[in-house]
């Protein structure tokens, strides 16, 4: 074996001795030998692929305990290495995207003008419905829906507590003013908001192991006059009916998403997993609560629905879209989409909300 000295390896790997001496203290790639009577570091040829593959990882900004990973897998596992890659560039790219809503809210907030006159005559204004069922198997409903002029929500409460809990989660969102609130100003609002529906939640679902873990997804539109400001967390939907088309408008925060997202699942497969209804985000006790937030500009004619997974889970986004394009008024489509959902089987709680956007009638 012709051992290369850490100068020589550098050179071939093109990388700095600095970089080869920073991996062998992380442990990501030790020297094949040391010296024993120089201490000098020398290296193996066939360690160069290793090298390059950590180079490559770090540049993606791969934390190291996941690099370590990926190099073990890489030697007889490569699928999974692949595997590991695109999982934490799933991660990242939904890091960004999380960045990205939140830069979009605050210029939108921030550049928003009046509309001119020609666009809309008359000041906008919702109508709206909501309801809630039990659905044909469960005993209770844990679900929680609102709707008022101001706010629009659903909660689909979990656990021994649900039902308070979806409760308190929409009680905290109740009386929020968001018309009217000086730019830049609402997303503190909303935040504030969900940390009071956070605290309610955790006060009613109840602490200790002993008790089975109470939560609840908490997904809600807030009116400002002129657009619908959107917190959003766990697994309960919006959709927004513009022109004739259906737009799912929230990401379910749910494990079986995730896994789509990393490739790991087809959402034909994760439609039918048997943990689908497994969230990643909710309110509750060591829950990861953190909201979605989105701001939407108002547009006559939008319709928005809000539903607990109770319609989602059982009736197909064509059929929501066709009941949204038909049904005349929100209470009708209301009725309608839970009838859908008590049609095919009514297997949950099936909570909708649904509003439309129109100018004010003088
Ligand atoms: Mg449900």
């Amino acid at each position: 074996m012709e051992w290369l000295t850490i100068g020589a390896f550098a050179k071939a790997s093109r990388l700095s001795p600095k970089a080869l001496r920073l991996y062998d203290e992380l442990g990501l790639l030790a020297p094949a030998r040391v010296d024993p009577v120089t201490g000098y570091r020398l290296y193996a040829p066939d360690q160069l692929g290793r090298a390059r593959l950590v180079a490559w990882l770090r540049r993606l900004g791969m934390p190291l305990a996941r690099i370590q990973r990926v190099c073990t897998l890489e030697a007889d596992q490569a699928d999974q290495a692949a595997q590991e890659i695109r999982a934490f560039w799933a991660r990242v790219e939904a890091d960004t995207a999380a960045r990205r809503d939140l830069a979009t809210f605050l210029i939108d907030h921030l550049t928003w003008k009046e509309p001119t006159m020609a666009v809309t005559a008359n000041p906008l204004e919702i109508r709206y419905a909501a309801h809630s069922d039990a659905g044909l198997v469960r005993d209770g409903n844990q679900d929680t829906v609102y709707a008022d002029a101001h706010l629009l929500a659903v909660a689909d409460g979990c656990g021994r507590t649900g039902a308070p809990a979806s409760r308190a989660a929409v009680d905290a969102l109740k009386g929020l003013e968001a018309e009217g609130i000086p730019a830049g100003d609402l997303l503190n609002v909303l935040e504030d908001a969900v940390d009071r529906a956070r605290q309610a939640v955790q006060g009613v679902a109840g602490t200790g192991s002993s008790v089975e873990a109470a939560g609840t997804t908490l997904t809600a539109m807030l009116w400002t006059g002129a657009q619908m400001a959107l917190v959003h967390i766990g697994d309960s939907r919006v959709y927004l009916l513009r022109d004739g088309q259906l737009f799912q408008i929230t990401h379910d925060h749910t494990l079986v998403q995730s896994m789509v997202d990393e490739g790991r699942l087809t959402p034909e497969e994760a439609a039918c997993h048997p943990q689908r209804s497994l969230l990643v985000r909710a309110l509750g006790q060591g829950a990861d609560g953190t909201p979605d937030m989105r701001l939407y500009d108002a547009r006559p004619d939008d319709r928005y629905l809000l539903c607990s997974d109770g319609l989602s889970s059982v009736v197909p986004a064509d059929e929501i879209r066709q009941v949204l394009t038909e049904s005349a008024e929100p209470d009708q489509a209301v009725r309608d989409l839970i009838a859908l959902a008590n049609g095919s089987g009514g297997p949950d709680n099936v909570s909708c909300v649904v509003a439309d956007v129109m100018e004010r009638r003088r």
